[in-house]
């Protein structure tokens, strides 16, 4: 059982217990094999029972019961021509999970691994992330099991518009609205956005976030997930009287969520040592150097094992998992769910690490998570530490609305202050449901309360 240690087995305790280990028994039933679902159901499952205890007006209506159904799950065919005429088809998700609050809201993955759990959890998890940035968003999430990996441009092109024929029928800038994850990025929304507008016929900005600032886009997309990330942690740090500064930090993934999280630690005073892709990671003792890094990864699309052939003093070490037997005073998962276990959870406590932010999506397995709690390490859950990504997103949906453009600056003050509002906030809720300090349920409860609210309030649909 993660993170939940109770006190006093009251009967109102126990009543919720038993209603939420019946509900997660039926998700399991209903959704055989989906085994990333069922991790995010039960964290977040767990964090809730003494919310049930105390209102369990919740139970009376339902609430998780229709919770974890979504309200649609859309699948299909994406065929597409390859640069030798072969044709390919793969296949295309969209679960628009809930919009008690808000149109749905949530990116779109493109990697081989994504199938209906891996998009219901995401999916899931979005609903209270969306939540807690205060803005009015439901959760979605979406994508294929295409691997954008050594395809061409035109490969690419020919992929995203057709995955965006058939996804263009369930979107729209008050139904649903799409942005990038792991493997879309600039490129792919752009391609993706001139398809819906061709289809439509029509400029709805809109319908899709991450755009490129030229067309629509927003200044500080590109940056929130990480700084956003970074914002997260240096709160968790102020509360213990420390900060980023003199610190080393390690960070996986060299992608939109690792590069701009380097970029904001090290701007911080904090010396970042190591970064890594798929195939492994690198370590540079003198602190990695961003330039070369969004080069390799954003320009040439190449490996993060090449950067040592320009700087000779770091190290590539294959395998991505090993980059957490790195010493660290902070470590920051940046690339991909379960990517810290809980031997990884071992080495890091061993080692001496302080703080924990996850910029990534579930990154820590629920044994790790457990770890890092029970030995007191600062440790800011994805869904609270994470969210300045789709916090500006909504702030790219309302100057899209508004036919107006922020400056960076303006934007970077909003997402400084969103992320201040979401730690405040899952602090608050940690500590009146009695277990201070513990972000996991505190995040939880804070994001779960509104959308309850808001779907009693709505009645029974
Ligand atoms: P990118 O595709 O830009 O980068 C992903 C990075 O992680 C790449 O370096 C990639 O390596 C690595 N990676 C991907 N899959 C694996 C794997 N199975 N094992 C090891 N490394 C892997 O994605 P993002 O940076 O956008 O997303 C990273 C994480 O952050 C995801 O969990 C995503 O859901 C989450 N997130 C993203 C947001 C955003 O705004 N982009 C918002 C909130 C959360 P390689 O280059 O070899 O593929």
């Amino acid at each position: 059982m993660t993170t939940l240690q109770e006190t006093k087995p009251t009967k109102e305790m126990l009543n919720a217990k038993e209603y939420v280990n019946n509900v997660f028994e039926l998700v399991k039933q209903r959704n055989s094999n989906e085994n990333e679902f069922h991790q995010a159901v039960k964290e977040i499952f767990d964090s809730l029972v003494p919310v049930f205890a105390k209102k369990p007006i919740y139970m009376e209506h339902g609430i998780l019961e229709r919770m974890v159904e979504p309200e649609r799950m859309i699948t299909f065919r994406v065929p597409w021509v390859d640069d030798n005429g072969k044709v390919h088809v793969n296949r295309g998700f969209r679960v628009q999970f809930n919009s008690a609050i808000g149109p749905y809201k949530g990116g779109l993955r493109f990697h081989p691994s994504v199938n209906a759990s891996i998009i219901k959890f995401l999916g899931f998890e979005q609903i209270f992330k969306n939540s807690l940035t205060g803005q009015p968003i439901g959760g979605g999430k979406g994508g294929s099991d295409f691997d954008p990996k050594g395809k061409s441009d035109n490969e690419i092109m020919r992929f995203t518009q057709s995955f965006m024929t058939e996804l263009s029928k369930h979107i729209g800038p008050d139904t649903d609205v799409p942005a990038g994850d792991i493997g879309v990025g600039a490129r792919e929304i752009g391609y993706m956005f001139g398809q819906y507008k061709r289809l439509r016929g029509a400029y709805e900005a809109g319908v899709l976030t991450g755009k490129g600032v030229g067309y629509g886009g927003s200044l500080g997309r590109t940056e929130a997930t990480g700084y956003g990330t970074v914002y997260f942690v240096q709160e968790m740090l102020k509360d213990k009287g420390d900060s980023f500064e003199g610190k080393t930090v390690v960070i996986s993934g060299s992608g939109n969520v690792s590069t701009y999280a380097i970029e904001k630690a090290t701007e911080l005073g904090a010396k970042v040592v190591a970064c890594s892709d798929s195939s492994g990671y690198i370590y540079d003792k003198n602190g990695i150097n961003l330039d070369t890094v969004k080069r390799l990864k954003e320009v040439e699309r190449k490996r993060i094992s090449e950067y040592v052939n320009e700087h000779t003093e770091a190290e590539f070490v294959e395998g991505c998992g090993g980059i957490w037997s790195i010493p660290c005073d902070i470590a920051l998962p940046c690339a991909t769910q379960n990517e810290i276990e809980i031997a990884d959870a071992k080495l890091l406590v061993a080692n001496g690490v302080k703080a924990i932010g996850e910029g990534a999506n579930m990154p820590s397995t629920l044994e790790a998570i457990d770890l890092f709690l029970e030995n007191n390490v600062l440790f800011g859950p994805a869904k609270a530490a994470n969210a300045g990504g789709v916090a500006v997103s909504a702030l790219e949906m309302a100057q899209n609305s508004a036919r107006l453009n922020w400056t960076f600056a303006e934007v970077d003050e909003k997402l400084q202050e969103i992320m201040k509002d979401i730690y405040r906030n899952s602090v608050n809720a940690a500590e009146e449901y009695g277990h201070p300090g513990n972000l996991v349920i505190g995040a939880n409860i804070a994001g779960f309360v509104k959308v309850a609210d808001a779907m009693i309030t709505q009645g029974v649909i």
